[in-house]
């Protein structure tokens, strides 16, 4: 009997397929694809903005690890989300923003409407992987989404900051939280800085310090990302079978 059981655990391991090439991998990535995303993630120094908040991202927002997000975001693929924040949380440990107290990390919400649509936050997922790895204390509640506004692409700087004013309230799940420190927010791309810089005012405004943000990817002004960005395809990478554009 328990050999029996032994296979249907191996079978059921070995059933997941890799979300980039449908190879069988015991990961949500096999060891080529995640291969592929890693040279996308060009170490980089924090980022000093002129708003005193500094950004910690992973990689830049182009190739494999722009792949990756889509398939995250668009393809329905939240548990591309461990191997992403995990390796978010191996950044940080190597270069942290140095903080004077240990941080609370808090993920950039969606509006419960997109969140309803999407089935998952992705920065909440990456958060909560990300916090797995460091050891950070994590509040996933502890921004909620006020105005369900205009998606940012498209829109130019002035208008993105418009757009986002107010957007954010501060989660009473934070607000009851003892001493925590210093809030890191987490986001999966940074483009303009617009979001975290609408919530880190909101937070400020209701007596939180903000110590910075963590991103996976950071576009440039030129890559901003648009709609669910076309995959173009590496050598072991197939396109996704059903795309579900949101
Ligand atoms: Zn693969």
């Amino acid at each position: 009997m328990w050999v029996q059981i032994r296979r249907a655990i191996a079978d059921l391991w070995l059933s997941q397929t890799c979300v980039f090439c449908d190879r069988a991998s015991p990961e949500s990535l096999c060891a080529s694809c995640w291969q592929q995303i890693q040279g996308s993630a060009a170490a980089q120094p924090p980022m000093l903005t002129a708003q005193a908040l500094p950004v910690l991202a992973w990689g830049h927002y182009e190739r494999q690890l722009k792949q990756a997000i889509a398939q995250l975001k668009y393809d329905s693929h939240p548990r591309l989300a461990e191997s992403l924040g995990r390796a978010l949380g191996e950044r940080w440990q190597a270069t942290p923003i140095p903080t004077r107290q240990r941080p609370t990390v808090v993920p950039i919400p969606l509006h419960p409407e997109k969140l309803k649509a999407r089935g998952f936050n992705q920065a909440a997922l990456l958060a909560a992987a990300f916090c797995r790895q460091t050891g950070l204390p994590y509040c996933e509640h502890g921004l909620t989404r006020q105005r369900n506004t205009l998606p940012q692409f498209g829109l130019g700087a002035d208008a993105r900051q418009t757009n986002l004013s107010d957007a954010f309230g501060v989660g009473r799940s934070l607000q009851q939280r003892q001493s925590p420190g210093p809030i890191l927010l987490l986001d999966d791309i940074y483009t303009t800085g617009a979001t975290v810089r609408s919530a880190a005012t909101t937070l400020r405004r209701q007596g939180f310090s903000v110590c910075g943000v963590v991103v996976l990817a950071r576009a440039g002004l030129h890559s901003a990302p648009a709609k669910p960005p076309g995959l173009t395809s590496p050598k072991c990478v197939r396109p996704p079978r059903h795309r579900r554009l949101n």
